[in-house]
């Protein structure tokens, strides 16, 4: 089964009302290929705007974390059920940042993962190593621990999208090369395979860490490689160029 082309944009904590308008308006005039899934996931208080700009029907909007109940006394959080009553249809959960600076353990992570599934969102999970994990060749294990974190509490991988970030390479225009890239999804869908069997196949694994305009094209013929998960350049017109990349 050939798997989707799949593009993200992660505008992490960045924009304004009217810069977020100007990346919405410029994809819509853009000529963007039917056949990408591509993701815009702007800061919670820009979701409502994004999802009522948007014109691109390949274009949907994602938000960028939740929480792991339906309401309720959590102040401050947000449920997936108003990011679907929003007409979002999916959310990045896992990303590093998260994990680094808000402290979220792999189980906190799986369990928001497995809410917001059964609450019909799907996910963007994001792993990966740091550079002295990486340093000490212990990138998989790492993926390896992030993901079987998730595979203990969900079953069904149909809804979620891996994004495979190193953590080294996230913001430093260092990007893995596509050789090492490769290596790492393979390694990653054949460790999936081990815990969900053949759905592993039709997982799509995303690259993220300073993926470009400049630098995408060389990952073209990476058969592992099932799109990007893109930050700072998601702000900039280069984004549909990256989305057009495997034309
Ligand atoms: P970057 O971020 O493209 O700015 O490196 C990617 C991400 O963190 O998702």
């Amino acid at each position: 089964m050939a798997r989707t082309f799949f593009v993200g944009g992660n505008f992490k904590m960045n924009g304004s009302k009217e810069s977020i308008s100007t990346i919405v308006q410029n994809l819509n005039k853009a000529d963007l290929p039917s056949n990408v899934e591509v993701v815009l996931c702007p800061p919670y208080p820009y979701l409502a705007q994004v999802v009522a700009e948007n014109k691109q029907p390949t274009v949907k909007v994602g938000a960028q974390n939740c929480y792991l109940k339906a309401s309720g006394a959590y102040t401050g959080e947000v449920s997936p059920e108003f990011l679907k009553d929003l007409g979002v249809g999916y959310v990045v959960l896992g990303h590093s940042e998260r994990r680094q600076y808000f402290k979220e353990s792999d189980e906190f992570v799986a369990d928001k993962v497995k809410f917001a599934l059964s609450e019909g969102l799907k996910v963007i999970l994001c792993i990966g190593e740091t550079f002295e994990e990486k340093k000490a060749g212990k990138t998989i294990d790492v993926c390896k621990r992030e993901l079987s974190a998730v595979a203990e509490k969900v079953k069904d991988w149909t809804n979620i999208v891996v994004a495979y970030e190193p953590i080294w390479a996230i913001g430093t225009g260092l990007a893995a090369t596509a050789a090492d890239a490769e290596e790492v999804h393979a390694d990653i869908r054949k460790y999936l395979s081990t815990v969900i069997g053949a759905q592993a196949e039709e997982v799509r694994i995303l690259y993220g860490g300073s993926a470009k305009a400049s630098n995408v094209g060389g990952f073209r013929d990476k058969k592992n490689v099932d799109g990007f998960l893109v930050g700072g350049a998601s702000l900039k017109p280069e984004f549909a160029d990256i989305i057009k990349s495997r034309q």
